[in-house]
This record gives structure tokens, C-alpha cells and sequence, in this order.
């Protein structure tokens, strides 16, 4: 446990991290006031119709259970849920689904946070340089298990973000046509 904490915080302090293929995990901190939320160490799924990643796990949240809101439109019409406020700047960050449509089932009870309020930092080992410690990989299949979800969650990543450019470029287009 200590020893993530150390991690986050040689994230946050090393600013720019190169992108190495190291590349792990993304810590994810609230847009606002930069508070530590999560990770994709606990990542559900990336929605993308509703530019969101779901979280199984999240930190300095406050979720808001004295009422229910009611989506009435979009892909999670129809939908029951309570807003996620980040604990320390009181920001919207996202919702926690008590009823979904079926295909929003495996967001349900989750964190789904959304994008525009979160800073993402790839953690990444390799760039570990105040320590001599070498990571421990003496068993094998529980590092193909870590290279696996590590693909996986950088895959989602890369899906947000390519949502991210093809909605930037449109809104550039149009800026230009007009
Ligand atoms: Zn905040």
C-alpha cells in the first residue's frame, strides 16, 4: 500500500513522464482540483458514447445517495443514478448507476467517471529512479496476467482519447468553415 502511494507521488512530481513502453497503468486525478480519484488498475469499461471510463474502485469521492437523478436522454435514458462528487472540490465528476438499460448492466454500482473531468497520468515502473529496487517477477503467469490487463486498459485509454481527437478535429472544421 505504501509503496503506491510512493508511486503516486513520483508521478505527481515528475510532471512529464516520458512515454516509454513501460507504461502501465493511468492514475486519474480530479481536473479540478487534482485530487487523486483511481486507477486503471480498477477499470470497468471505457464508455465511449458517453466520453466516461467505468471504475470498480474510486478514492476522495463523495456520492451523493439523498436523491436520485433521472436520465432522460442519451444511451442511459431511462436510468436511475447518484452524482459522484469529488470529496474535496465538490466538482460533478460523474455518476454511480443504481438502474440501467441492459446494455448499460456492467456500469451499474460502478464509478463512471467522465472524461472532461479527469487528468489521466500513465504510471509507469521503468521511469523509477530514486529506488534500486528491480520489480519482482519471480512468477511468470502472474506477469502475463499483469501484461494483459495492461494492454487492456491501454487500449481503453487509447479509445478515449482517440474520441477525444476525432471530437476536437470535427469542432475544428467547423470553427474553420465558418
Ligand atoms: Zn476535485
Amino acid at each position: 500500500m505504501s509503496r503506491d502511494t510512493e508511486e503516486v507521488k513520483n508521478v505527481e512530481e515528475g510532471n512529464i513522464l516520458s512515454e516509454t513502453s513501460g507504461n502501465r497503468i493511468f492514475v486519474l486525478q480530479c481536473a479540478h482540483c487534482k485530487t487523486l480519484l483511481g486507477d486503471t488498475g480498477s477499470l470497468v469499461s471505457a464508455q465511449v458514447e458517453q466520453s466516461a471510463i467505468v471504475l470498480s474502485k474510486a478514492v476522495n469521492i463523495q456520492v451523493e445517495t439523498s436523491n436520485f437523478e433521472v436520465s432522460n436522454s442519451g444511451i442511459d435514458s431511462g436510468s436511475a443514478f447518484h452524482l459522484v462528487k469529488c470529496s474535496c472540490c465538490s466538482t460533478v465528476i460523474g455518476r454511480r448507476y443504481k438502474a440501467t438499460p441492459r446494455s448499460l448492466d456492467h456500469i451499474r454500482d460502478m464509478y463512471t467517471l467522465f472524461e472532461s473531468n479527469l487528468l489521466s497520468y500513465p504510471l509507469s515502473c521503468s521511469v523509477e529512479t530514486s529506488s534500486t529496487e528491480t520489480p519482482k517477477y519471480d512468477n511468470p503467469s502472474q506477469t502475463l496476467h499483469e501484461v494483459t490487463n495492461d494492454m487492456r486498459a491501454m487500449q481503453q485509454m487509447l479509445v478515449i482519447l482517440g474520441d477525444r481527437i476525432l471530437r476536437l478535429e470535427s469542432k475544428l472544421s467547423k470553427m474553420n468553415a465558418s
